[in-house]
């Protein structure tokens, strides 16, 4: 082999080997905007968040924001590097399903995200790990990114199961198979750490991180993005974003603030 192709080589398998994040992981913060917002406050918010790219944040930005406000999240970041999502769907791709939002009518207006299993959707409407990986499919099925969500209570963390209630939320995602995961995205979001202002630990945020990164990697799906979320905000960014894990954050309240979130991100 010429010497100059052996060292590019030999430079490229030192870099393989010294680097935990591969090209596909590439750092995202998405806002979660809950049931918050009006037309004015949106405006002057998404403004704010419009010129961001992953150039002056080092990260790639969403918002999922309250249904209503769609119409508008997509034509005030038309053009933008910023995307944008909705914090649920139906499991139904159509029919008499009152209240409900199919992925095909997000999709056909240009949404890119979906959150699918929100703690406040598992706890509040009884949602099942089931439902949620059928979610899951339904976004994928309509060429939506769902943000599988997991995360354990705080009863289940001081029982010692966390990475086992973990594992069992998982499951029926990762029976969906490897081409499915490997085009989704997970957020570790521990119950007790969402809106309360305590943040899990960098550490114990990894080894959940990790867990699942295992559980993934078991079914040839290791590079996808996990995402940290729980009362994430730019004090604390930083320290879980150095987690060989962790990928990025699901923000909630800090989401609603444009100087925090993109001080988030950067
Ligand atoms: C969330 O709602 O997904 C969340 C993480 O909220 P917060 O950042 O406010 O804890």
């Amino acid at each position: 082999m010429p010497g100059l192709s052996r060292f590019v080589l030999l430079t490229a398998m030192a870099i393989e080997m010294t680097t935990t994040r591969t090209p596909l992981r590439e750092r995202l913060v998405i806002g979660n905007w809950k049931m918050h917002g009006n037309l004015a406050d949106n405006a002057k918010l998404l403004a704010a968040l419009r010129p961001a790219t992953t150039a002056t944040t080092s990260a790639q930005l969403a918002v999922c924001v309250p249904f209503p406000y769609l119409a508008q999240a997509a034509e005030a970041l038309k053009g933008s590097s910023v995307s944008w999502g909705a914090q649920d769907i139906s499991v139904q791709k159509q029919g008499a399903f009152t209240g409900e939002v199919s992925a095909s009518m997000l999709k056909d207006f240009g949404c890119t995200w979906a959150l699918v299993g929100h703690s406040e959707r598992r706890s509040m409407h009884a949602e099942t790990d089931q439902l949620v990986a059928d979610k899951a499919q339904a976004a994928l099925a309509a060429g939506l990114i769902p943000v599988v969500c997991v995360g354990e209570s705080l009863a289940e963390r001081d029982a010692g199961q966390a990475i086992s209630v973990i594992q069992r939320q998982l499951a029926p995602v990762l029976a969906l198979g490897a081409e499915a995961v490997n085009k989704l995205v997970v957020a570790y979001e521990p119950v007790w750490a969402i809106g309360t202002g305590r943040t899990a630990t960098p550490e114990q945020a990894q080894e959940v991180h990790a867990a699942i990164r295992a559980a993934l990697q078991a079914i040839g799906a290791g590079n996808v993005q996990i995402l940290y979320g729980g009362s994430v905000k730019a004090a604390n960014a930083a320290s879980l974003f150095s987690m060989p894990d962790i990928d990025g954050a699901l923000v909630g309240g800090a989401a609603l603030v444009a100087d925090e979130f993109l001080a988030i991100a950067a």
